[in-house]
């Protein structure tokens, strides 16, 4: 299975070769853990997740590595505001510690819940500040950096290629910049270490060569992914919003530190949206996984709906769509179950199935394979088996549902006794009545090869 790939960088899509082979270093920028995550969140998450089953399909072993913005995420990208922690405890009453502990242990139960592998490796912010501080004094040494009375800044002028994945109008950007640049030197450049106010303890700081402070958000991702992955790994992640800021210096930092351009793909998942607005943590109002829960939603019927549409395109959310994904899992799920024991898989679909998500991650044209296959007329045993080997990547954990058991009651019971018998007799409108009866019940009478069977329409 060869597999091809879209590639920010280059704008292309390139064939997937890793540095090593059978082997694939894969960071994916993490949370940042001061509120829960919304679904958009999650989706880049489930994003990123498809691209490591699909890489364990073609044999890779994959060095998954994820991490948690636990400091130095500020309310602004332009390096102003306040650091988004420091507001999260303000807004719970919590400390900064707990809220990111708190936030992370939610974040963490989200995806589980979601079927996402664990990552190989979480890694922390703030258990890295002295590898980032590394990486800052290089970038100093190297002639990159300015002071100013609030942090130390990373010179992007002095970079000429600065901001090519994003194909940047660097130029432009200063032009019509109308944000008071303050003492920044120009609109791109970034804080690499802040200084805590004078007079002021911060929840979270510490000594630094430039004083008493915290990192910046950037310097963390380049520092810990070289740290577990090497300064040239195979493959970076995150959402598209990181392209124009978070990854332009995560890459701009490796240059100067390395030499490097990080890594030697870059990939992007798009945005889910909501009807009104794109969905933001800042906003304040926002969905969360636990949000579907609790109006009856499984989190893998949102999974399912994630995979209808291909990662490098927005989704717009909505409970149509979800209620359509709904339908579409229920369906899928009951045609597994009712397969029995999977037999021989079917190489021809596998491989058709193979060709579709190789295809950078082509979810859409798979679960067309997959439902090809359900309607095709090939055995029950051979479509189960072949339907649980897509499930390697589609994640639905197929083989593991089972249909809810319900508690019947008698008077129910008896219903569809007299039921089945006005049946019987070709009595219909009798049969009708007890059919409305019943359903009335939250029941609905499903007539099969083997005899009547009740739902439940819950
Ligand atoms: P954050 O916790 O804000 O640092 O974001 C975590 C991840 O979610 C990042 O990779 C973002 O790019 C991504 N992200 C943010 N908003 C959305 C959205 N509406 N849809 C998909 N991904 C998003
Ligand atoms: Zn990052």
């Amino acid at each position: 299975m060869k597999i091809k790939l879209y590639d920010t960088y280059s704008r292309e899509l390139r064939d997937f070769q890793s540095n090593e082979p059978g082997k694939v270093g894969l960071y994916a920028c993490g949370p940042t853990v001061y509120d829960y995550a919304h679904i958009g969140n999650l989706r880049t998450y489930l994003f990123e997740d498809l691209l490591r089953r699909t890489l364990e399909m073609a044999g890779y072993e994959v060095n998954h590595v994820v991490n948690i913005t636990d400091v130095g995420h500020l309310t602004s990208d332009a390096d102003t505001g306040e650091d988004k922690m420091e507001k999260g405890a303000a807004r719970t009453g919590k400390t900064a510690w707990e809220i990111a502990e708190l936030y992370t242990i939610a974040f963490k139960n989200d995806l589980k819940q979601l079927n996402v592998i664990e990552p190989s490796l979480w890694c922390r912010a703030t258990d890295h500040i002295a590898e980032q501080i590394v990486e800052i004094e290089k970038i100093a040494e190297e002639g990159y950096t300015y002071i100013t009375s609030d942090g130390v800044y990373f010179d992007t002028s002095k970079l000429d290629d600065y901001g090519y994945l994003a194909r940047l109008d660097v130029e432009g950007l200063e032009a019509g910049s109308r944000v008071d640049l303050g003492e920044k030197r120009n609109a791109t450049d970034f804080a690499l270490w802040k200084f805590s106010p004078e007079n002021e303890s911060r929840q979270m700081e510490w000594q630094s060569p430039w004083g008493k402070g915290f990192p910046g958000w950037h310097i963390e991702c380049s520092a810990m992914s070289t740290k577990y992955l090497g300064p040239q790994f195979d493959i970076h992640c995150g959402g598209k919003d990181h392209i124009p800021v978070h990854h332009s210096n995560e890459i701009a930092q490796s240059k100067v530190c390395y030499g490097t351009n990080l890594a030697n793909y870059w990939m992007h998942g798009y945005f889910l949206e909501t009807d009104k607005e794109k969905m933001s943590k800042s906003s304040g109002e926002f969905l969360r996984l636990q949000t579907l829960i609790d109006k009856g939603y499984d989190p893998l019927e949102y999974r399912y709906l994630c995979l209808t549409a291909n990662y490098r395109s927005d989704l717009k959310f909505t409970w149509e769509s979800l209620d359509s994904a709904v339908t579409a899992l229920g369906r899928l799920r009951k045609a597994s179950h009712s397969w029995g024991a999977p037999t021989e898989v079917d190489e021809e679909v596998l491989s058709a199935f193979h060709r579709e998500i190789a295809n950078d991650l082509n979810t859409p044209n798979a679960l067309a394979v997959a439902w090809g296959m359900v309607k095709s007329s090939l055995s029950d045993g051979s479509k189960k088996a072949t339907l649980l080997a897509m499930d390697a990547v589609f994640g639905l954990d197929l083989a593991n549902w089972e249909p809810k058991t319900m508690e019947i009651p008698p008077e129910v019971e008896e219903m569809l006794r007299h039921r089945n018998q006005a049946r019987s007799e070709k009595n219909w409108g009798e049969a009708d009545r007890l059919r409305d009866e019943i359903l009335a019940k939250g029941f609905e009478i499903k007539d099969g090869p083997e005899g009547a069977v009740l739902e439940s329409i819950e």
